[in-house]
């Protein structure tokens, strides 16, 4: 097999770093199975000031919530998590990427009940450009409304970023990709529009930014929050409410938000123009506001950024 090339040195397991290849599981491991894991996706920037996490101790919280609905016990708090990351992005030399924590149900029971299965937690990092593509930033994407609906309230917690949710994901976007689409974006069982398979999704209608409430069918993205922030920073009213489809085909713009895709507008729904079919202001002026902040390149106010104390480059040759 040769190198993939999210491959680095290093992966933290349970408290200590392993070399990549050795962050192994066994075929039994309950999460092979039954997708019995959470997860989370973050962003590290290199900024002018050094590289930075976007939201770290946000997402970090939102992974010890999604162990909580599963009853996982994660042995470990934010801060020691957020410790831990800082030190894999240093050890690896990455100092813009992508972060993956993921605990896992390893092995031990077999049957539904993960109780006899250990909790294993582990951190890694690559490095990933923009995930719908080099142009998609600019350009924007060509999305589909998907066939494959998103679970009802209750069935699976969308709240949580669960591994097996991402069957569903999975369903969406091969569709999508199947029929030419960059993206899909999936209803829920009312038939309000949900979110994209791994991105929420944003609409602009006459100068209002709308998005779905969070209803139980979808994840609460934190690029979502941090666009709904900045919307009222910037004054433009925003909305969180219920999105019938048909509204997909009449915005004036729409926008995917998501760690890895960022802010990506979205040119064509089923074929059909957003607007005049290319990235529209407010999605412009948002995607500025978001990029700029991400990559330390204006004010943060906020304390979104979370610096990651980098060793001074060894000086060679000074006496
Ligand atoms: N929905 C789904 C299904 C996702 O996988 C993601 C990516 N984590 C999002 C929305 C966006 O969430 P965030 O902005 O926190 O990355």
């Amino acid at each position: 097999m040769s190198a993939p090339d999210f491959r680095t040195d290093w992966i933290w397991r349970d408290g200590s770093f392993v070399p990549w290849q050795d962050a192994n599981l066994h075929v039994m491991s309950h999460v092979v199975h039954y997708g019995s894991s959470v997860f989370e996706g973050i962003r590290c920037y290199d900024t002018p000031r050094g590289p930075a996490v976007f939201r770290l101790d946000d997402h970090l919280r939102r992974l010890v919530e999604s162990a909580r609905i599963y009853q996982m016990a994660l042995p470990y708090d934010v801060a020691a998590l957020a410790d831990a990351t800082r030190e894999l992005l240093r050890r690896n030399g990455l100092r813009e990427g992508y972060i993956r924590p993921l605990v896992i149900r390893g092995l031990g029971a077999l049957g539904l009940n993960p109780a006899a299965s250990p909790v294993e937690t582990f951190l890694m990092c690559w490095p990933w450009g923009r995930y719908l593509g080099a142009e998609a930033l600019e350009q924007g994407v060509d999305a589909c409304v998907a066939s494959w609906f998103r679970p009802a309230p209750n069935t699976f917690p969308a709240l949580a970023k669960a591994g097996g949710n991402y069957l569903n994901s999975q369903l969406v976007k091969m569709e999508a990709a199947r029929n030419g689409y960059a993206e899909g974006i999936a209803v829920g069982p009312a038939g309000l529009v949900s979110e994209g398979s791994g991105q929420n999704v944003f609409l602009v209608r006459g100068g209002v930014v709308f998005t779905p409430e969070v209803d139980g069918t979808m994840l609460e993205g934190i690029t979502r929050d941090t666009v709904i922030r900045l919307c009222r920073d910037m004054g433009i009213e925003v909305r969180e409410t219920k999105v019938p489809r048909e509204m997909l085909y009449t915005a004036d713009e729409v926008f995917f938000t998501g760690t890895a895709a960022e802010i990506t507008p979205v040119r064509s729904v089923d074929r059909t123009p957003v607007g005049a079919g290319t990235a529209g202001p407010v999605t412009r002026a948002l995607q500025d506001a978001y990029l700029s902040v991400v990559r330390g390149m204006s004010a943060d106010p906020w304390g979104w950024l979370d610096p990651v104390p980098w060793p001074e480059p060894e000086k060679v040759g000074v006496a």
